[in-house]
């Protein structure tokens, strides 16, 4: 029976991904039911929404997309709807491995999961202005939200995840020494969970600042990251940072009763429409999502044809110093395939 999935092409780079992608699933022969809405501006332009009802009532259906990059307009304008469907599905757990692909590169065999707790912290959107004296920007206030339950099942999801993947050791990441209350309770939160699984998974802790040091010292020290929502986007990208850009890095938003699969890049504006862009970011996203379904095999085997594909065929796009069209990496990873 086939799996049926919401599928969302995006904007910019997005179509061109999207369709590189499909190419190599179709390829797998996974039974996948593609169910096609749309978002961003391709909805503005057809249903004058940037989220319209009938792509949210699939993602309620499936439980399941894949979605391609989604323009922002900047300065006004519809907010993200990459982060409105995270709220609206209540997606907590942000998931960006880091893996090194390409041969020669600075950071060699790096394999780390960075966990990023998703609703909570800054990024509530209680960020204010406040006037003084006839300046209406001479104060600037943001509350950060820390709950225990949201604290718990983030870690709860990292512990897990480490368990399914095998791997070894939980690093709580937080800034507790300053932010005593706030980030006191996520660790707190953190060790706690850790306790259930000390038997499977081992755990540490380091202060946010001294693990970015350590990140680029050390990666290999780290294995599953798990933090609270700010330190997890800044870390995540550092962490892509050293395993070749965003060319190569996906993503995971995951909750309860949804998951959402993306790339971590954006619609790329400045090479849309070119043929150029690397779908290898979206490619690996959606071997998460094989993963997510129970398609384990499936997962394994785009893995390695992608990985193959780029390391040892040395079929690369520009981004990653080749010459491939986004078509040609597509056909190469489904020859591999
Ligand atoms: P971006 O990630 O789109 O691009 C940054 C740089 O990386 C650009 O030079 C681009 O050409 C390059 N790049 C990105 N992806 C690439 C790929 N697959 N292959 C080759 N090169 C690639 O970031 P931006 O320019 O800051 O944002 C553009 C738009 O995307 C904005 O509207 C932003 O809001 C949106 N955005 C969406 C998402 C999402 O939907 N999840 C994420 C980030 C940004």
């Amino acid at each position: 029976m086939s799996r049926e999935i919401t599928l969302i092409r995006g904007d910019g780079i997005g179509p061109e991904i999207t369709a590189a992608t499909l190419e190599v699933l179709s390829a797998l022969a996974v039974p996948i039911a593609w169910d096609e809405q749309v978002g961003g501006r391709a909805a503005v332009a057809a249903h004058g929404d940037p989220l319209p009802a009938a792509t949210l009532d699939s993602i309620r259906r499936t439980r399941l997309a894949l979605k391609g990059p989604l323009t922002t307009p900047v300065g006004g304008g519809y907010r993200s709807v990459t982060v409105a469907l995270r709220q609206e599905f209540d997606l907590y757990a942000n998931v960006r491995p880091a893996r090194s692909i390409v041969p020669g590169g600075r950071y060699e065999n790096v394999d780390l999961v960075v966990v990023r707790e998703n609703t909570e912290g800054l990024y509530i959107g209680l960020d204010a202005t406040f006037k003084v004296a006839g300046d209406r920007r001479a104060l600037a206030q943001a509350m950060s939200i820390t709950t225990r339950e949201g604290s718990e099942r983030i870690c709860r999801y990292a512990f897990d995840y480490a368990v399914q993947h095998g791997r070894k050791k939980v690093t709580i990441v937080h800034k507790a020494n300053i932010l005593k209350a706030t980030s006191g309770l996520f660790l707190d939160s953190g060790r706690r969970v850790a306790e259930k699984y000390r038997e499977r998974v081992t755990c540490d802790d380091r202060i946010v600042d001294n693990c970015a040091m350590q990140l680029v010292l050390d990666p290999w020290q780290f294995d599953v990251i798990v933090t609270t929502n700010l330190f997890g986007d800044i870390l995540s990208d550092e962490a892509a940072g050293l395993v070749g850009g965003l060319g190569l890095a996906p993503g995971g938003n995951v909750g309860t009763h949804a998951a959402i699969f993306e790339a971590v890049h954006g619609s790329a504006p400045d090479i849309a429409g070119r043929g150029v862009a690397n779908p290898a970011a979206l490619m690996l996203a959606a071997v998460m999502m094989l993963d997510h379904m129970g398609e384990g095999d499936a997962a394994r085997r785009m893995h390695e044809a992608i990985v193959t594909t780029i390391a040892r065929d040395n079929v690369r796009t520009r981004d990653l110093g080749g010459n491939a069209s986004t078509a040609d990496f597509a056909r190469a990873v489904t020859r591999r395939l």
